[in-house]
């Protein structure tokens, strides 16, 4: 560490498909993280950013009726190569989608999220989680630990690939939405519900242990969806935040701005606030899904920094 960007060596750039910046992942002492790029995908301006005023009703109408299209923005999914295993940080989006058993069992939801996300053409390989784990030497038939945010279908749709993972999730996801993934993936989606006890972190009253040896967690951080988790790595060189769809780049964090598809507004703001208090007691990497920067920003061990957000409150929508 730090790894080169490869977008500032252009002679390596054809040997590094862009599914696949790192190809040779990124070392943390003796645990290596590789960023995969399952594809993009366009939202609406308002789903990518709503305003703090509008309530959940007003968020999703505007969402859902907004036309003007965002650039393609990634989904990434974190392999986590840990001396106890492999971890998996959300399964990505696959491809076409939606799938044509989802289009069966679902249709009504396979043409709403049709039209809430445009999956982007995926060019002559789809980059699903399996293409991009077999690049790896990883078997997408073996059994694999997948850890997931939220039950949204960008970050659960490549499980449909992954025949032997071993999913788990936070308990109020289940409770939730669990009926909409079972209609998305079938029966088959059987994942283990976690639920969350003390927490060592100040700024986290609750948290998850992962690993054995106490590096790995999960973070509540509701309020993009009830249950929705961060992952936490900690590594010797900085806290590795995978926040999910919390918000949807850093730049939102840093001015306290959410998605459109928020459930809760209050929540949201509330667990943006802890990642915020955390990275002032810790030096934090924080990396979202749908964040173009966020592979280069780990390559380069990028911290939050604090004095990006001051003068910038977190609007609390319980405030008068
Ligand atoms: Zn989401």
């Amino acid at each position: 560490m730090p790894v080169p960007n490869p977008s500032e060596h252009p002679a390596d750039a054809s040997a590094q498909p862009v599914a696949l910046p790192f190809p040779e992942g990124l070392r943390f002492g003796d645990t290596t993280v590789y960023p995969l790029r399952c594809g993009d995908l366009r939202v609406s301006r308002n789903h990518a950013e709503a305003s703090p005023e509008w309530a959940r009703n007003q968020r999703l109408l505007r969402t859902a009726l907004d036309w003007r299209w965002t650039a393609p923005v990634p989904v990434w999914s974190w392999l986590i190569a840990h001396p106890e295993g492999d971890w998996l940080v959300d399964a990505g989006q696959a491809f076409p989608f939606p799938s044509p058993a989802m289009r069966r069992r679902d249709p009504l939801g396979a043409a709403l999220n049709r039209w809430l996300v445009r999956q982007q053409d995926s060019g002559t390989e789809p980059p699903s989680v399996d293409h991009l784990l077999r690049r790896l030497d990883r078997d997408p038939h073996a059994p694999i630990r997948v850890l997931l945010t939220h039950l949204h279908i960008d970050h659960v749709d490549g499980l449909q690939h992954l025949p032997q993972a071993e999913v788990a999730v936070h308990g109020a996801c289940l409770r939730r939405s669990f009926g909409a993934a079972i209609r998305h993936l079938g029966p088959a989606f059987r994942p283990k519900a976690l639920e969350a006890g003390a927490s060592p972190f100040k700024a986290f009253e609750k948290a998850i242990p992962i690993s054995a040896r106490g590096d790995l967690w999960m973070l509540p951080t509701p309020g993009h969806t009830p249950g929705h988790c961060s992952v936490l790595l900690r590594t010797a060189e900085a806290d590795l935040f995978f926040a999910g769809d919390l918000s949807f780049n850093l730049d939102q964090l840093q001015r306290g701005r959410w998605p459109g598809i928020a459930d809760n507004r209050q929540t949201n703001a509330q667990s943006m606030r802890r990642v915020r208090r955390h990275a002032r007691l810790f030096p934090t990497v924080y990396l979202p899904t749908h964040d173009p920067d966020a592979a280069r920003r780990l390559a380069r061990l990028q911290h939050l920094q604090a004095h990006h957000w001051e003068g910038q409150a977190v609007p609390d929508p319980d405030s008068p």
